[in-house]
């Protein structure tokens, strides 16, 4: 089992981040998302002067990439900083990750979203220019420390709140399905007991929080039940999919990531949908698949294929996404069962027809 050094999570952190960050030196270069650093720059800044902790910033946006990390890193080493922080959503912080990787520095993630689960983990997610999967990077080690302001994140678009629900919708079925198989967790052992029930806490406390959450963020709120989905989509996901594993719901995603219609749609989002394949394809009871259907119509996650994007629901259409969702090295293969494109296809496609049929009204499957 691995983790963050330490996690810190409240209202106005970032206020007092010298004093969080402090102890890991006193140069700290930003990869920052332009819009998350105009934010919450002049609080970071006043803690940082408290504390005589001076900083450097590059903007970041986009998609992280191998060559935009390599060009970053060549300015991160001309400032020589002792901490690489990465700020914002999902792409900063990958790219921060690999900038940190690259110089050997002790590295700090500050999510001013809370749309996935990137932050805890020692991967750099990297794609290609065509959006294609590159890479997974693997980090010698976790951040050192992972701040997370909760009064920032439950300002930011409800969006991204709720796609950090999707994302952390699939964790504790994709961890259960690696425990069946047996299969490798991101650190390339056996999932901990420990772990596990990390990945089942997080499903829990979306189940019991995640609609009033979700509802108080749409009107700017933060509450109790808005810091435990806040917990539940960075810490508890980001513990529970490292240390015990991937499956079905993320293969499923680069599926549909590669679609060209696709693209205005969010990471989590791409999982959510995942999520209720996964349940199609391993065939889970009927009152489980309509707890969770139930969940995503609730809080607004996309619950068929029309609702990502997809207008064209033909087998045939959809083939290049269950062919792309089983190439060698993704978690799909995680699965307890041996896969194929028939079986992924079957599983999208029925996922669909579910949530089709309930949105037509009552009587709901
Ligand atoms: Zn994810």
């Amino acid at each position: 089992m691995i983790a963050p050094n330490r996690y810190v999570q409240g209202p106005r952190v970032l206020e007092d981040a010298g004093q969080y960050i402090g102890h890991l030196g006193s140069k700290v270069f930003f990869v920052a998302d332009p819009l998350a650093w105009s934010i919450v720059k002049d609080q970071i800044s006043k803690g940082f002067a408290a504390r005589s902790i001076a900083y450097g910033y590059e903007p970041f946006e986009g998609l992280c990439t191998r060559a935009g990390a390599d060009k970053i890193s060549v300015k991160a080493r001309a400032f020589g900083p002792d901490v690489v922080a990465g700020l914002g959503g999902g792409s900063a912080i990958d790219t921060a990750k690999a900038v940190s990787h690259d110089l050997g520095c002790s590295l700090v993630i500050i999510p001013t979203v809370a749309s996935n689960d990137a932050p805890c983990s020692a991967l750099s997610v990297q794609y290609k220019e065509n959006h294609m999967l590159d890479r997974f990077l693997r980090l010698k080690r976790n951040p050192d420390v992972v701040l997370v302001d909760s009064k920032v994140i439950s300002e930011a678009p409800a969006r991204f709140f709720v796609a950090g629900m999707g994302d952390a919708l699939a964790t504790w079925f994709e961890a259960f399905t690696c425990t069946k198989s047996s299969a490798k967790n991101m650190p390339g052992g056996v999932s901990t007991s420990a772990a596990l029930s990390l990945a089942r806490l997080c499903y829990d406390t979306l189940m019991e929080y995640g609609v009033s959450a979700k509802l108080a963020v749409d009107r700017k709120a933060l509450t109790p039940a808005v810091e435990k989905v806040i917990e539940a989509n960075i810490l508890l996901s980001g513990l529970g999919f490292e240390s015990s594993g991937l499956s079905s719901a993320h293969g499923i995603h680069e599926g549909f990531a590669a679609m060209e219609e696709t693209k205005s749609m969010m990471h989590g989002e791409l999982v959510a949908y995942g999520t209720l394949s996964l349940l199609v394809l391993e065939n889970y009871p009927r009152t489980e698949i309509g707890r969770v259907f139930g969940f995503c119509e609730a809080v607004g996650l996309p619950t068929t294929l029309g609702q990502l994007g997809i207008t064209d629901v033909s087998p045939e259409h959809l083939r290049k996404a269950a062919e792309v969702a089983c190439m060698e090295g993704l978690t799909t293969h995680n699965t307890y069962f041996e896969i194929n494109p028939d079986l992924i296809l079957g599983a999208i496609l029925g996922a669909n027809a579910l949530g089709e049929e309930r949105l037509k009204g009552p009587q709901r499957p």
